[in-house]
């Protein structure tokens, strides 16, 4: 085990969740981050607390509510609809948000002398934000490393594996009964399964369902 510190860029839902119990894994001492930016639903960050707390990982919660000034969208505005057209971004899409994040989690790392950053962005998502993209997170870990003249090594455990994959991870994390009870990945709020119905909870449904079938014998 890796005896240096690491933060963990975390939301409360299935992906960073997964990369939580991937960290504790790999790391001695894990610390986690979450920003605050007016989620549509304050559940998400109880949620987080919540999964910060079971896995008994100091949680640092960041206030990010400048991003309703930058871009006001579907996902932080209850009044707008969330809806996706073919081949385009959602309409939650805040531009550069992840490089916000990472960006603040870099300086949050160098705060509390953490090594490694741990974000769960990931290229076969649906969404397409070009800030999850393996290329930009290497440039920044680079800028990163310039801006503050250190050694961070930022890991992306999910960057190439799809939804299917990432439940097969967090079984193998003995985190899936865990994870799938326990995280909120919703749209409309609904922790755990979700409300079925929005495309947050199809995505994350049909890769539970993938991964169950394919492992048939196991637990399910
Ligand atoms: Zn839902």
């Amino acid at each position: 085990m890796n005896q240096e510190k690491a933060l963990v860029v975390f939301s409360g839902g299935q992906d960073s969740t997964t990369c939580l119990f991937w960290a504790k894994k790999q790391f001695k001492e894990v610390e986690a981050v979450t920003f605050n930016y007016g989620q549509r639903h304050v559940a998400e960050l109880d949620c987080a607390k919540e999964i910060a707390e079971d896995l008994q990982v100091p949680h640092h919660i960041l206030d990010m509510s400048l991003l309703n000034q930058l871009a006001p969208s579907a996902l932080t505005r209850d009044d707008e609809a969330i809806t996706q057209e073919e081949g385009e971004l959602p309409s939650t899409f805040v531009p550069g948000r992840n490089l916000l994040f990472l960006s603040f989690a870099g300086v949050l790392a160098k705060q509390i002398s953490a090594k490694h950053i741990i974000t769960g962005v990931c290229e076969t998502d649906f969404s397409g934000y070009p800030d999850c993209r393996d290329i930009f997170v290497k440039s920044l870990n680079v800028s990163l490393n310039l801006s503050m003249d250190e050694q961070f090594v930022i890991h992306t455990p999910l960057m190439w594996i799809n939804k299917a994959e990432t439940w097969e991870m967090a079984d193998r994390l003995d985190a899936l009964q865990y994870i799938r009870k326990n995280t909120l990945t919703c749209y409309n709020g609904v922790k755990g399964d979700g409300c079925g119905e929005c495309p947050a909870c199809e995505l994350r449904q049909r890769g539970l369902n993938e991964f169950l079938q394919s492992n048939k014998g196991g637990e399910e």
